[in-house]
């Protein structure tokens, strides 16, 4: 491994490699319960991070790898609004 200054990794539900935490997108599990996009990746709840790809997306969706990182089901509108975010990128 080469060395490298302490960037935080967190691994992708998607591809399940890990990544700096800044280039993933944050979906949290907020003290509610509910599922939401994380935007600025500093609210409070369980998260679970994904790279800003559609195919790590649809890997995540297909083997409910975020329903089983978040523990709760996730909904479609949210599916649909990361899938959203990913194309204007
Ligand atoms: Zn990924």
């Amino acid at each position: 491994m080469p060395k490298v200054k302490k960037i935080p990794q967190r691994m992708c539900v998607g591809c399940q490699e890990m990544r700096p935490k800044k280039e993933l997108i944050r979906v949290v599990r907020t003290p509610q319960g509910e599922v939401e996009i994380d935007p600025t990746g500093k609210r409070s709840g369980r998260g679970a991070y994904i790279c800003p790809r559609l195919e790590c997306l649809e890997k995540a969706v297909k083997g409910r790898r975020l329903e089983r990182a978040l523990q709760r089901p996730v909904g479609q509108e949210i599916i649909q609004s990361l899938a959203e975010g990913l194309k204007g990128q």
